[in-house]
């Protein structure tokens, strides 16, 4: 108990978080989280969660994974850094590359046989920004130079990827976006289909969206167009099925470059390795980070697919862009081990095939429940929304906070569960078995009936 409260004292001391309330934090304190093994984590308290999200989707292969740390400690032993800049590499990073090339599925005439290092999500997105342009000054194009998002995207915190994500509450600070970075809507039928409409339909109108923009700004002025397979801080907005394949026909009709931020998406949480070829996504550009070490060590990059890279490479002289970390030897030896992890123990065709589809038909029977309009899946990512009225399609009155009773309810219960809004979301890690998915949909339908208490009170 002391020791919580001195910790507290001394975190809001001292301690900026990220993407927090610090007048909040000051009067609550932080919950302070000590240890973790397989999906559970604990507090200071001794109070035992199931995490539901992965940590911040990332924890794939689970809390407490010993050959994870041996990696970590073996290589620190061995070759604790060494940088890759001006024509040095290391053994690791060599190994890593070679491994997601022949991770990525190449789809149609897209192959990926190179990577570009950096140690998150963010620095990836802006080295994807940095890339794109290049490839066009490097075609004779530089006026292409507009990258293409869309609202209520997560493409990370940094200059460039705050703006490429679409957060209007991100953008109002620190004056964002940054020239030649504008976004579309989301494909999210739920809010934007009209009456009537299809999601196969409301998909192609999406998509469309995209065009309307290129047409609007010029096709000769537009470099890329960036988006999540599934967009998750946004709330795990799932596609219809037709929106990506019509996205592809448009970027290549006007010949723009397609950048798939797969940091959420990648390293089996979709049931797939890369999950632009579960969506007919043929990317030239793919970021990854978080699952590639299952979150225990920071990693993000780039895999480069040939049209870029084989411009880059073939006319590019010196691409002057690169992280002090960009490859380090630490990171890519756990991620190394990590996907070694992940093959022996067959995560990402378990999520596929067995718990993915059992996480699904579990998440569908909540919509018997009053509070739930929506409750959809895609691998081991699902949203559910909560609204006043599923008949009538009505959603509660924001300033009612549904989301935030409903994520207090699941913190006291022992789940850790997001609130977007009054979209509740989960992602938990891939070694979940079927038995702990039950006990999480009991953990959700307890918190959801507590929620509904409180609102009928
Ligand atoms: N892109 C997506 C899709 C993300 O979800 C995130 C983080 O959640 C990022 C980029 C940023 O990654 P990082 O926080 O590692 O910079």
């Amino acid at each position: 108990q002391q020791d919580t409260k001195a910790i507290q004292a001394l975190d809001s001391a001292h301690y900026i978080h990220p993407f927090t309330d610090h007048g909040d934090l000051a009067t609550r304190g932080a919950r302070v989280m000590t240890h973790a093994d397989n999906i559970y984590v604990w507090d200071s308290e001794g109070k035992k969660v199931l995490d539901g999200m992965s940590g911040l989707w990332c924890v794939n292969a689970g809390y407490g994974r010993k050959e994870l740390a041996d990696a970590a400690y073996q290589q620190m032993m061995t070759l604790p850094f060494y940088n890759s800049f001006f024509q040095t590499t290391n053994v690791p990073a060599v190994q890593l590359a070679t491994k997601l090339a022949a991770l990525a599925p190449k789809v149609g005439d897209r192959s990926f046989n190179h990577v570009f290092f950096s140690s998150s999500g963010s620095e990836s997105n802006d080295t994807n920004v940095r890339m794109a342009r290049r490839y066009w000054d490097l075609m004779g194009q530089p006026q292409r130079k507009v990258i293409i998002s869309r609202n209520n995207a997560y493409h990370g915190s940094t200059m460039a990827g705050a703006s490429l994500g679409g957060m209007s509450g991100m953008h109002a600070q620190g004056d964002l976006p940054i020239p030649n970075i504008t976004h579309i809507e989301q494909p999210h039928y739920w809010e934007n289909a009209r009456g009537g409409e299809t999601p196969a339909e409301f998909g192609v109108r999406a998509a469309r969206w995209l065009e309307e923009k290129i047409l609007a700004i010029g096709p000769d002025k537009v470099a890329a167009f960036i988006g999540e397979p599934v967009q998750g801080a946004g709330g795990v907005i799932i596609p219809p099925e037709t929106y990506w394949p019509e996205i592809q026909r448009i970027v290549d009709k006007y010949g723009i470059l397609l950048i798939a931020d797969e940091v959420i998406c990648a390293f089996g949480r979709l049931g797939h390795w890369f999950a632009y070829e579960k969506f007919g996504m043929k990317p030239d550009l793919v970021t990854f980070a978080k699952g590639v070490t299952s979150g225990y060590i920071p990693l993000g990059g780039v895999m480069v697919g040939n049209r870029v890279a084989d411009v880059l490479i073939a006319k590019g002289g010196e691409f002057n862009h690169g992280y002090t970390y960009s490859g380090h030897p630490v990171a890519c030896a756990v991620a190394l081990a990590n996907l070694e992890l992940m093959e022996r123990e067959g995560l990402v065709d378990r999520v596929k095939n067995d718990t993915g589809p059992y996480l699904a038909q579990r998440f569908a029977e909540l919509k018997d429940h009053p509070l739930v309009g929506e409750a959809e899946t895609c691998g081991f990512v699902a949203g559910l929304v909560l609204v006043k009225d599923k008949v009538q399609r009505t959603m509660f009155d924001p300033d009612l906070a549904v989301g935030m009773i409903c994520r207090g309810h699941c913190f006291r219960n022992g789940l850790i569960m997001r609130a977007v809004g009054d979209r509740m979301i989960i992602a938990p890690p891939l070694v979940m078995t079927r038995a702990q998915i039950d006990e999480m949909m009991g953990l959700i339908r307890l918190c959801l009936d507590a929620t509904l208490d409180d609102l009928r009170s």
